[in-house]
């Protein structure tokens, strides 16, 4: 049925040849941290999502029969209405992924309980954006605890690094003598 002109079943068929899987959402273009390389170009316009945009994008994915949602920003977790994502992705048996610079890892217990909770709640895999330019601003302790965590919660864990540095390098060697296995995937800058 074609409500305003569109038709819920169109977009399906069209998706189903393009074969699309997971919807992606940028949260909000708020970031807290300002790598130099940074594409994000909210500027000092900065915006979020609104509850009602979220609430229709969410049951979207849902008629659309997509298998989970990866939430991005400038930095998703400052979103300010987790609690709805939460309440709606449990109501709806929605997955998510999200995409982060680690911020708010300043701690063991910190991170368990924040990942814990986010995982009770159907995060199924979290990435954490992580090189030279996010050294500046994230401490790597921040990204040695998301690695601990979530490697006791058995949460999946990639690590995104633009550069292939030698003190890119230095941190890669030093994670890797912890003895984790890490999925760490390298983009080179345009
Ligand atoms: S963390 Fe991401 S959004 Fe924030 S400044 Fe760095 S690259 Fe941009």
């Amino acid at each position: 049925m074609k409500k305003n002109g569109f038709s819920i079943n169109e977009l399906k068929r069209d998706l189903k040849k393009m074969d699309y899987h997971y919807m992606a959402i940028e949260l909000t273009d708020v970031c807290n941290i300002g790598c130099q390389f940074c594409c994000n170009v909210g500027g000092k316009k900065r915006g979020v999502l609104s509850e009602y945009g979220l609430q229709i994008l969410l049951n979207m994915s849902k008629e659309l029969d997509f298998k989970g949602i990866g939430f991005t920003g400038g930095e998703c977790t400052l979103y300010p209405y987790w609690e709805r994502i939460k309440k709606i992705v449990r109501e709806k048996k929605i997955v998510y992924s999200l995409i982060t610079n680690g911020y708010w890892a300043k701690n063991f217990s910190t991170t368990y309980e924040l990942l814990k909770e986010l995982k009770n709640n159907n995060l199924n895999s979290i990435t954490v954006s992580y090189d030279d330019y996010h050294r500046e601003y994230v401490k790597e302790q921040n990204l040695k605890e998301i690695i601990k965590c979530t490697h006791l919660l058995n949460i999946p864990l990639e690590i995104q690094s633009v550069t292939f540095t030698d003190s890119n390098l230095r941190w890669l060697n030093e994670l890797l003598e912890d003895g984790y296995d890490l999925r760490i995937t390298f983009f080179s800058r345009i």
